[in-house]
């Protein structure tokens, strides 16, 4: 930023966002990754549906724009939180950050964890994300690896996801 430039009219054409998220894995849960429900004895437990795939990526879209985090604006301690569709967060998100005057452009994520295999809903998990985000598929990366059995997530204890977000200014 020039020294002159004010620092509240100053809108750098793109910014970008970094999300994290982990849940643990508990048997019995459904399994919802993406917004896509994966058939597995075990799924991510938590007060929502507990997607962690679309919280990381809710968290990276809302950091672009320098907003709070998803607690701020779905606080865990709300009741009307409880089993929600994670899909609508990211929904919310997007329409957070249209409000400060930029669009999101792609989002990129990738899960970390030893079960259940992700990689045949890939797509259908980049599909229902896309929708909900406003963006064709083709701006949605989703990719997987394991932990390559250290640690928590190496035992298969929960999944972890990181993601990015890129918005332009409209
Ligand atoms: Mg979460």
């Amino acid at each position: 930023m020039p020294s002159s430039t004010p620092v509240t009219t100053f809108r750098p054409p793109f910014r970008i966002g970094l999300g994290y998220d982990i849940h643990p894995l508990k048997e019995g849960r459904r399994c919802v990754l993406g917004g896509v429900e994966i058939p597995s004895p075990v799924g991510p437990d938590g007060h929502s549906d507990a997607d962690v795939l679309c919280h990381a990526i809710a968290d990276a879209v809302l950091g672009s724009a320098g907003l709070r985090d998803i607690g701020h604006y779905f606080p865990n301690t709300d009741p009307a939180c409880k089993g929600m569709d994670s899909l609508d967060i990211l929904r919310r998100a997007v329409k957070e950050v249209e409000k400060t005057g930029y669009a999101l452009q792609n989002v990129d994520a990738v899960l970390i964890g030893e079960r259940p295999k992700i990689a045949p809903h890939i797509a259908a998990m980049k599909e229902r994300l896309a929708e909900a985000l406003g963006l064709p598929p083709a701006c949605v990366g989703v990719k997987a690896t394991t932990n390559e059995g250290l640690g928590a997530i190496g035992a298969g204890l929960g999944i972890a996801v990181h993601a990015t977000a890129l918005i332009a200014r409209i």
